[in-house]
């Protein structure tokens, strides 16, 4: 199985949560509730832990939520990201209610006092301070840093990765010049050219972790490829050490599509692969409702195993010759397969008995 070379980042901790510095890359969402509801915010919360979100972010609106963040924590198992907004006195107030992190928008709070503030209070805290770039609300231009007139799209996407660049760069230099070095940072566009290339050349400039997202990136299905396309470009070349994919839906979707992009990329396993193709002329069974409730049935289990359903003998096993186990099937019948090799023939009626059975029973292979 290839894997990529990641980019050695410098660590941060987030709970007890390491980010960065060669941990696996992290799974994140942000929950859609009012955080001063708090039993609507655990609930949320719960859902998304059951799935596999390893660190959860609420918003900081307003002093409530911020204080609601010490009743969240004592009822989660995850550590908590305290989003603020416009109010430094929110961010304050989230350090005090024990938040594990804090995540400034280097466009919404700009007067230095109260940055040094947050920065103070975090460091006296022992929490990291994410710096969150976001396309849509950077800071405002200063002198000289005018688009064109009539610039071209690329030179309006270049424009904008370098207004993310030296967004992210100035507030890094400010928590540095505080002596403060635990920092993650996070460049987020829609565009997905301006979002890999803002994060390419922030990886080259600073040590700190990135936390990858695309951001608005739409309804669950679209949302899902363009941020598989945009986060999973930048894995592929070893950026990256926590992400979010920002879909307009339930976050539990978020999660299920961060572990798809993990799974995708080989840089972390949960739960069963499953290896389906997508079914043609050969195929005389109805494969993609087999793959459909092979894919049901595989919810509930949590081995690593990479598990193929194929329409045909003729391509099956060879097709599927990296899988753990997997049926391909015939005319009435159909074979499992294990490793790529034949294992036992099975009636059509049986197919998605017979094939859960050996998947429950199975061990998980060892891996090199
Ligand atoms: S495995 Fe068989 S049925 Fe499926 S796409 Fe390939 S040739 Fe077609």
């Amino acid at each position: 199985m290839m894997e990529v070379q990641r980019r050695q980042s410098r660590p941060v901790f987030v709970g007890g949560l390491q980010i960065g510095g060669g941990a696996p890359v992290a799974v994140q969402s942000m929950t859609t509730t009012d955080t001063a509801d708090v039993d609507a915010t655990v609930s949320q919360i719960h859902r998304l832990e059951d799935v596999g979100c390893e660190l959860i972010r609420v918003s900081c609106l307003n002093i409530n939520q911020a204080n609601a963040i010490s009743k969240i924590k004592a009822r989660i198992s995850i550590p908590v990201v305290a989003d603020i907004h416009f109010d430094f006195k929110n961010a304050l107030a989230a350090i005090d209610n024990g938040a594990d992190m804090v995540r400034l928008n280097p466009g919404n709070i700009r007067v230095r006092e109260r940055i040094e503030a947050v920065v103070l209070a975090a460091k006296s805290a022992h929490i990291p301070i994410r710096i969150g770039v976001n396309e849509g609300s950077l800071p405002p231009l200063t002198g000289g840093d005018e688009m064109p007139e009539g610039a071209t799209p690329k030179l309006r996407g270049e424009f904008l990765v370098n207004r993310m660049v030296k967004a992210g760069l100035e507030e890094i230099q400010l928590l540095e010049e505080l002596d403060f070095h635990d920092i993650k940072i996070s460049l987020k566009a829609f565009d997905i050219y301006a979002m890999i290339e803002a994060n390419r050349r922030m990886a080259q400039l600073v040590p700190y972790p990135l936390h990858l997202g695309v951001t608005e990136a739409g309804t669950v299905f679209p949302g899902s490829v363009r941020s598989a396309i945009g986060i999973g470009a930048l894995l592929m070349e070893g950026i990256g050490d926590t992400l979010r994919v920002s879909l307009s839906g339930d976050p539990v979707e978020e999660i299920k599509a961060c572990w798809e992009i993990l799974r995708s990329t080989n840089l972390r396993q949960k739960g069963p692969t499953l290896v389906a193709c997508p079914s043609c002329g050969r195929a005389q069974i109805d494969l993609i409702g087999l793959a459909q409730q092979v894919e049901e049935r595989l919810k509930q289990l949590d081995k690593p195993l990479k598990i193929a359903v194929m329409g045909c003998v003729v391509n099956g096993p060879g097709e599927a010759k990296d899988a753990d186990i997997g049926i391909a099937g015939g005319k009435g019948k159909g074979v499992i397969f294990k490793q790529g090799k034949i294992y036992k023939t099975v009636d059509e009626k049986d197919f998605l008995e017979v094939l859960m059975s050996e998947i429950e029973t199975m061990e998980v292979p060892a891996r090199d």
